[in-house]
């Protein structure tokens, strides 16, 4: 009697994305993509333009094609995007030529569903799934509201959401909540997992020369000129404390990073701050930091940086906006701050180095948050929940 193979052939999914930056976005899509059951799903990345994702994702034998897109399409703020400047007709026409291409790739590899990464590529992916007749799931890591986005792109952004795709995920609670999707299509929170490696020994605090590091891409929004306001407030109870600023400006916010140099100098507090630039191995460099700030003056959608520092043990102090208050406890693993706010940040930062043994108490309980909730099997077991959900319904 012939063997039947009732094991069923792998779903091949499309994964869109129009940068090969390293945001954080693009680092949580390498996780996640990398910890897939290959046996259940084949992906392939598809991106808009040429980056560093791309060798890391070869790397972890991701199939990875790169699609060029103009580089005026790719390059556009997330405020910059008007419905007037959206509206551009020679911009239109270039959105739905891409639209196109996407579909036919998307058709020649047989692709079951079509995962989008970012606010770009949901929109011109929503219209390839369209054309190619593959469901399509956003992936959105954005807050959608008038702090975020222009107000009329937030409104227009919510309402495609309602239609557009066939389910939509979030990266947290929060983000959801401000696309308010339909209730009619699956939807789902993904966290943006940590990866399984080991998680590294929390150092003793050193209570006599402090590191408090900010780390993440150098945009106003983040908050470094609040980080560095902060410091100079608690270099003045703690003089040898040392403050590091890591991560680039990624999309182009140079005047907004040298203004950071004169604010330090403005503080006096120049000999005591450190911007190490962008770092490959955020892990390796948490090892000598006695804690991790964040400070971001909008609602964070969901700070892996926040997530990675209490994945090391280290105590955090995080503003409350956005996801923070869904991934911080706050006085158990560390201590939320109101956004803008370069005082109560300060107060919140001497709080725990004044109290080491606090500190590292609140490291080991964020430790264990994160293992309990924010490993990359938890994103991948909610992922397939929701592929489960929108394949069958095929
Ligand atoms: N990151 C990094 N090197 C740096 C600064 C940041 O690898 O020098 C990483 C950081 O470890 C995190 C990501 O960039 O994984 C930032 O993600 P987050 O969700 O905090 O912010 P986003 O950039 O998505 O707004």
């Amino acid at each position: 009697m012939p063997i039947i193979d009732s094991t069923p052939a792998p779903k091949r999914i499309v994964y869109l994305d129009h940068t090969a930056k390293m945001g954080g976005g693009e680092i949580a899509l390498l996780n996640l993509v990398g910890a897939l059951d290959r046996s259940r799903y084949l992906p392939t990345v598809v991106l808009a333009s040429d980056g560093p994702l791309v060798e890391k994702l070869r790397a972890a034998g991701i199939t990875t094609e790169v699609f060029p897109l103009g580089k005026e399409l790719v390059d556009t703020q997330k405020d910059g995007l008007g419905v007037r400047s959206l509206l551009k007709v020679t911009q239109v026409l270039d959105w739905v030529r891409y639209a196109f291409l996407i579909a036919r790739y998307v058709r020649r590899v047989k692709a079951d569903l079509i995962h989008t990464n970012s606010l770009k590529s949901d929109i011109y992916g929503g219209l390839a799934g369209r054309i190619a007749r593959v469901p399509v799931i956003w992936h959105v890591r954005d807050n959608i509201d008038s702090n975020y986005l222009p107000a009329a792109a937030a409104a227009a952004f919510r309402f495609l959401a309602r239609t557009a795709p066939s389910g939509v995920i979030a990266n947290s609670h929060s983000t959801l909540r401000t696309l308010s999707p339909s209730a009619k299509k699956p939807t789902a929170v993904v966290y943006s997992g940590m990866l399984d490696r080991p998680l590294v020994e929390a150092a003793p605090m050193d209570p006599s020369s402090p590191v408090v590091a900010l780390i993440g891409r150098i945009a106003e929004w983040k908050g470094q000129h609040i980080f560095l306001r902060a410091a100079a407030e608690v270099l003045k109870t703690i003089p040898s404390a040392r403050f590091w600023i890591v991560g680039a400006p990624l999309f182009g916010e140079f005047e907004y990073e040298k203004s950071l140099y004169s604010l330090c100098e403005d503080l006096g507090i120049t000999s005591n701050v450190e911007f190490l630039g962008f770092q490959g191995d955020i892990p390796k460099l948490l090892k000598d930091v006695t804690l991790v700030a964040h400070a971001s003056c909008l609602g964070e959608p969901f700070g892996q940086v926040v997530v990675e520092g209490m994945a090391a043990g280290k105590p955090v102090v995080a503003t409350d906006g956005g996801a923070l208050p869904e991934v911080v406890v706050d006085g158990e693993t560390g201590l939320l701050a109101p956004m803008g706010d370069a005082s109560a940040m300060a107060r919140a930062i001497l709080t725990i180095l004044n109290d080491p043994a606090r500190g590292v108490a609140m490291g080991q309980a964020g430790r264990r948050r994160v293992q309990d909730r924010f490993m990359i099997h938890h994103s991948v077991a909610s992922l397939e929940k929701i592929y489960g959900e929108l394949l069958i319904e095929k």
